[in-house]
């Protein structure tokens, strides 16, 4: 058996990785690079194996940095099973169509401009054409179900608390009367998240992929961030202006109506109305709903004594452009989410437009914000942005929130190891910069003496 590193090594996004034995080919994760200078041309290379050899695919989840180069799989021949949970199947259909979407845009955006300069013509990586193909290879199976996906190989779901539907897995190979456990632990998510459960734990391993985003540091208290966030949600409404809430579709979005809804029933949220802005955060939402089998046990308590915890009476979703742009007319307090989660497009930068310059108005900044995005901007306090090319003063609150976050820090990620420790698998830290997986390394050495590798992209290694 050997496993080669397509991806996410050495940097946390186009997780792909190859496990091959003399009898089976299986890709695990196919996922788009993004955000660097050269993500473009990563995704354009080669993948590093003729798709058409291929015996199945495992996904993990459906975020786009684990399942966007798959369109580009089904383009070029390839006709076998997709495997990944039920609900991935659905999220990876919104998340794809929109990746279409967002890339056809920019590359018109840049044919504009080459036009005018002359250059080659830019074409998106994959359109929306592309996906239905894909979907239909995706064959869900429900956690903790084995199923055989390849001659010799058998696949085993496990929950991974990262986003709905999201999934460690197990891969037992079998291969000359030998049989190995090769677990990827996906991404994981942080303990006590809302809504999903914690991150399981697996009782032994040969091989673990581990990831290691935050390898290097924990996260801000998540009770301190509740508080923080209660406490300007109640200060906006005495201010009597817009709250605006730059979120990501899936995940932050449903976090925080989660937190709106149990203000609710608290008392403390008063009467403003509150608004999903964003058609796919309604879409992954509802898929939330139908999908709340999964939930963690207090949200099933709280579906069990009639509480929906995604929805509270003044909830309302805007979904067409007109519904959005006619919350620009409303006077007085209104708590508004809405894409992009770093201010990059979408409609949160026309609600930013008409409220920036207003003293009464808050900004909760509860993501990730990438250098250069307009949401750092704010975060830096920068008096004045441009947003649609016009300089806006910015005289709104600007609040920072550093609790929410989707991944685990580094004390979830050694503990979630500890249960594979004394099993004494190799292990490969992958999805993380270098200087985190290196911190992540040494505290799993510490700990454990784990003597964890760090492989680079296009890495070999014989199992
Ligand atoms: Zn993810």
């Amino acid at each position: 058996m050997d496993l080669t590193f397509l991806g996410a090594s050495g940097e946390v996004t186009g997780s792909c990785y190859l496990l091959r034995t003399d009898r089976a080919r299986v890709l695990i994760d196919c996922g788009m690079f993004q955000g660097s200078a050269t993500a473009d041309l990563k995704n354009r290379r080669p993948l590093g194996v003729d798709p058409a050899s291929l015996d199945a695919v495992v996904l993990s989840h459906a975020h786009i940095d684990h399942s966007g180069r798959l369109p580009l799989l089904t383009k070029s021949g390839f006709r076998v099973k997709i495997f990944c949970t039920p609900p991935t199947i659905a999220l990876t259909e919104l998340l794809l169509k929109d990746a279409a979407h967002l890339q056809s845009e920019e590359a018109d955006r840049m044919n504009r401009r080459r036009q005018r300069r002359g250059g080659p013509t830019a074409t998106p990586l994959f359109d929306e054409q592309d996906v239905p193909p894909l979907i239909k290879r995706l064959t869900g199976v429900p956690y903790a179900k084995d199923v055989e996906i390849a001659p010799g190989v058998r696949l085993t779901f496990h929950d991974a608390g990262h986003i709905l539907g999201s999934a460690s897995l197990t891969l037992t190979v079998s291969e000359r009367g030998r049989t190995q456990t090769v677990v990827f632990s996906g991404d994981l998510g942080e303990r006590n998240t809302v809504l999903l459960n914690d991150p399981e734990k697996l009782p032994r391993a040969d091989v673990v992929v581990l990831e290691s985003t935050y390898g290097d540091r924990d996260h801000r208290d998540l009770n301190e961030t509740v508080a923080q966030f209660k406490q300007i949600i109640v200060n906006s409404a005495h201010s009597r202006g817009k709250v605006l809430v730059p979120a990501f579709a899936l995940g932050r979005t449903q976090t925080l109506i989660y937190y709106l809804a149990q203000m609710h029933r608290e008392g403390s949220l008063g009467n403003a109305p509150v608004y999903i802005d964003s058609p796919m955060a309604i879409a992954a939402t509802r898929l939330y709903h139908s999908h709340s089998n999964l939930f963690d046990d207090a949200a099933r308590e709280l579906l069990r004594t009639g509480n929906n915890p995604l929805t509270l009476p003044q909830l309302r979703l805007s979904t067409s452009a007109e519904e959005s742009r006619a919350i620009n007319a409303l006077s007085g307090n209104a708590i508004i989410i809405a894409g992009s989660g770093m201010c990059t497009g979408g409609r949160i930068l026309h609600h930013l437009r008409h409220n920036l310059w207003k003293p009464e108005t808050t900004v909760i900044i509860a993501g990730f914000q990438a250098e250069g995005s307009l949401g750092r901007r704010l975060v830096n306090r920068e008096k004045v942005v441009k947003i649609y090319g016009e300089p806006i003063l910015v005289r709104a609150k600007i609040e920072t929130l550093g609790g929410f976050s989707a991944h685990a820090g580094q004390t979830t990620l050694v503990d979630w190891f500890a249960s594979l420790a004394a099993s004494k698998p190799r292990v490969f830290l992958t999805h993380g910069e270098q200087a985190p997986r290196q911190a992540l390394a040494a505290a799993l050495d510490a700990r454990f003496g784990a003597r964890p590798e760090l492989p680079m992209l296009g890495d070999h290694f014989d199992l």
